[in-house]
């Protein structure tokens, strides 16, 4: 077996113990990659990704034949996870409860990479106060004719929008097709104004212009124009997190950026799970310095 020599620089999040077996197996069939691969992009970027996703509810997507096979979104316990893969107690629209799953550190992450999954999604709330959520996401869906341009113009257009009314927001780009603009907010208001503020943000926005926007879900009304999916923001939605891989072509992941930097960006698959070093050589640099926090409460709209 395998011992890995201690890493130099002291990782204040390592996975100790987790043992992911297979590691050779193929995950990225057209570009190569493997679980073990996968497992150590994850250890490299937990500690700047669990900020992001830690103590949230959560969604995996499960690939365990790989990204293109019989891949499954799981957000309850079906056994076989590790003990570091916890559970939170969530009430159900029926009145019951039903245990919801998070993570806390490196070795919750990797032990859901044993089992399979690829992408980690997370609640717009945490775990500790599920009712309360703390932050909202726009998830820009351009139609299939748009090109990443239009994404860009759309994304720093919310972003001034956003600013008039008070808030600061971060891009991310979502490693798919398009970008996320996400709004942290302090807890205290509840599941209904949060997301009647976003439904109400992004009908305006397709009402000012319905040429560009559309905040129906509908593909046939998207013909030519970009979603602003504000449904992210709903109780029990999720939205992949900032860092997490997707089980896309050449295992893009899902990266904060500048603002600043969004006019130079050709793509949202830019960075891939080869890119953790980079990514965290970013992550600690001064134009990422405190992307995704803000002290702000959901203001007045
Ligand atoms: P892209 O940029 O390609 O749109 P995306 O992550 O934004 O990537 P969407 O299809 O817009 O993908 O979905 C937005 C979010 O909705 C996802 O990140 C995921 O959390 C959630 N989602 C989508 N489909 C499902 C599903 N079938 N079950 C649970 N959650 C889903
Ligand atoms: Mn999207
Ligand atoms: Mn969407």
């Amino acid at each position: 077996e395998d011992v890995k020599p201690e890493q130099p620089s002291a990782a204040p999040a390592k996975a100790e113990g987790v043992k992911i077996s297979s590691r050779d197996r193929v995950v990225f069939p057209d570009t190569g990659q493997t679980k073990g691969d996968l497992a150590d992009y994850y250890e490299a970027v937990a500690s700047i990704m669990l900020p992001f996703v830690g103590h949230r509810p959560v969604s995996l997507v499960r690939c365990p034949q790989g990204r293109a096979k019989n891949c499954f979104f799981q957000k309850h316990d079906s056994g076989g996870f590790g003990d570091a893969v916890q559970h939170v107690p969530i009430r159900e629209k029926d009145g019951g409860t039903e245990d919801y799953l998070y993570v806390e550190d490196a070795r919750g992450l990797l032990q859901c990479v044993q089992m399979g999954t690829i992408e980690f999604h997370g609640w717009a709330s945490r775990s500790d106060e599920v009712e309360k959520p703390d932050r909202m996401i726009f998830d820009l869906d351009p139609d299939e004719g748009l090109d990443f341009g239009d994404v860009k113009t759309a994304a720093r257009d919310i972003r001034d929008r956003l600013a008039d009314l008070g808030l600061t927001s971060f891009a991310m780009l979502s490693g798919g097709k398009g970008v996320h603009v996400v709004v942290p907010l302090s807890r205290g208001h509840d599941w209904e104004a949060h997301k009647d503020f976003a439904r109400r943000f992004a009908e305006a926005l397709s009402v000012a212009e319905p040429d560009r926007f559309t905040a129906t879900m509908s593909k046939a009304k998207r013909k030519g124009k970009i979603f602003i999916d504000w449904l992210r923001n709903q109780r029990g939605s999720t939205a992949v997190v900032p860092y997490s891989a997707r089980a896309r072509s050449g295992a893009p992941v899902a990266a904060p950026i500048a603002w600043n930097e969004l006019k130079g960006i050709d793509s949202a698959g830019i960075y891939t799970i080869g890119d953790a070093k980079h990514l965290i050589d970013r992550a600690e640099s001064k134009s990422l310095a405190g992307w995704g926090f803000a002290e702000q409460s959901l203001p007045d709209f």
